[in-house]
């Protein structure tokens, strides 16, 4: 399968759309795609890598989760649960990898397996099915190295090649008419008479309708448009380890803890990818910069930024952060520590089980009050639509996202 596709140029004076989208993530990609499928506009996308799915698309476990995790009603769950059906059926017919193996969530405690129930609720309540098992036996039965005191498997989740599966967003877009810049950075933004002119490390653009898609950056984009002025992007870096081939037996499928409903991550896991290799992380650690992918990189810039931000200072002042904080930390830089938290789903893996792996940047918007935003947050103007937040499960829900955003996208520009 190709991993490039064919880069657009901006001609030498102005290029001229009818909707430009920043952002070649998958987010923007499905948005694409839904935009060129549902109308007759002329779409582009604008990407600043060289490649598309560099940063948070093409940086993360690549697991679809099916819904269990979200609470019924709400726009997550619904778009988890459509999400995960669609990529599969979407995976098969366009040969993206794909790992239908379903996921282990296991409980250590009472009180975990009280939240366990509480989730497979939650999982009948969004149609996903959920089985709980009870008893070391149970467990081992479905994965013979995990340990704890139950269990709730979900066999609707799924491992895939997340940035294969954005490739091939992008080639349908493509094939539909829309145009990729990439190696173009978004510079500056002014308003014209319809629309806007977006000045770019490769030249203009002109736009009657801008799509914020950018990520880690979408605060900044969104600040050019004045938009979202009270939210700021913080980036947490996840780590990641890999089992070495002779132990990948470790895990058949996918081993998450069980969740603490106060946190909007995870905790690490274990994932088996779709090319057989076993991922163990991500932890969640302040990154010194947006795109900071080892704990050596600082970008001063945007260090000086997320100090000054009050929302990061109230984040940082509640004594429960603080000791996730220092936990966390702690598994960065030391890697036993991180075997440690990987052991209590493993208990026989080793310190040379596993070697370090990628990091991925979550961008997590924070609120003035510092209160780490859960839910997506799309903010639209008349001429303009701002994707805030697209935090976890982001993957798994770009499909339906992609659908939702373009019909509220055309709404919008017909009515401009
Ligand atoms: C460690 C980690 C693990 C995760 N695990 C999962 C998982 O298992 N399942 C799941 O469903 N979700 C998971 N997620 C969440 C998921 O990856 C994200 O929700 C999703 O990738 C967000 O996509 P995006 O397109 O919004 O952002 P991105 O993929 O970050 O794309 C934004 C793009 O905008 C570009 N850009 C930014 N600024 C500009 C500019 N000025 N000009 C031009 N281009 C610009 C960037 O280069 C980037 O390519 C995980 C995320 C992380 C970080």
């Amino acid at each position: 399968m190709s991993t490039l596709i064919v880069r657009d140029r901006i001609a030498p004076n102005v290029s001229t759309h009818d909707i430009v989208i920043i952002g070649g993530g998958c987010i923007g990609c499905s948005v694409a795609r839904s935009l060129s499928t549902a109308s007759a506009l002329d779409v582009a996308v604008v990407e600043k890598e060289h490649h598309l799915a560099v940063h948070q698309s093409g940086r993360n476990s690549g697991v679809l989760h099916p819904g269990f995790n979200y609470e019924p009603g709400s726009l997550k769950a619904r778009f988890a649960t459509e999400g995960t059906r669609r990529m599969k059926t979407y995976a098969a017919e366009n040969d993206v990898p794909i790992a239908n193996d379903g996921v282990l969530v296991v409980a250590q405690s009472d009180a975990e397996e009280r939240r366990l129930r509480d989730l497979q609720r939650q999982a009948d309540a969004n149609g996903v099915e959920a089985e709980l098992l009870r008893g070391a036996d149970a467990i081992e039965s479905y994965e013979p190295h995990a340990a704890g005191q139950a269990a709730l498997v979900a066999p609707a989740a799924a491992s895939i090649d997340a940035q294969q599966y954005v490739y091939s967003l992008a080639r349908d877009a493509r094939a539909t008419g829309v145009d990729f810049y990439t190696d173009t950075r978004v510079e500056g933004v002014s308003p014209t008479r319809d629309g806007f002119r977006l000045r770019t490390s490769s030249g203009r653009l002109n736009a009657r309708y801008v799509v914020n898609c950018a990520g880690l950056h979408a605060d900044r984009v969104a600040d050019a448009f004045d938009v979202g002025t009270d939210l700021q992007v913080i980036p947490f870096r996840g780590e990641y380890y890999e089992v070495v081939p002779d132990r990948r037996e470790l895990c058949r499928s996918m081993i998450y803890p069980t969740p603490d409903p106060e946190l909007p991550f995870l905790g690490v896991h274990y994932t088996r990818r779709t090319d057989g290799t076993v991922i163990v992380g991500p932890n969640a650690v302040l990154a010194l910069g947006r795109e900071a992918y080892t704990n050596t990189d600082v970008n001063p810039r945007d260090l000086v930024e997320i100090l000054g931000y009050r929302g990061f200072r109230r984040l940082v002042s509640d004594p429960k952060m603080l000791r996730v904080a220092a936990t966390e930390v702690n598994k960065s830089y030391r890697k036993t520590a991180f075997v440690e938290a990987a052991r209590r789903l493993v208990p026989s893996l080793s310190a040379d089980d596993v070697t370090k792996s990628y990091a991925g940047i979550r961008a997590q918007l924070v609120s003035a009050d510092g209160d780490l935003v859960k839910d997506p947050v799309v903010r639209h103007t008349d001429a303009s639509t701002h994707v805030l937040n697209a935090v976890s499960p982001g993957l798994t829900c770009s499909l339906p996202l992609g659908d939702h955003l373009a019909d509220r996208i055309i709404e919008n520009f017909e009515a401009v």
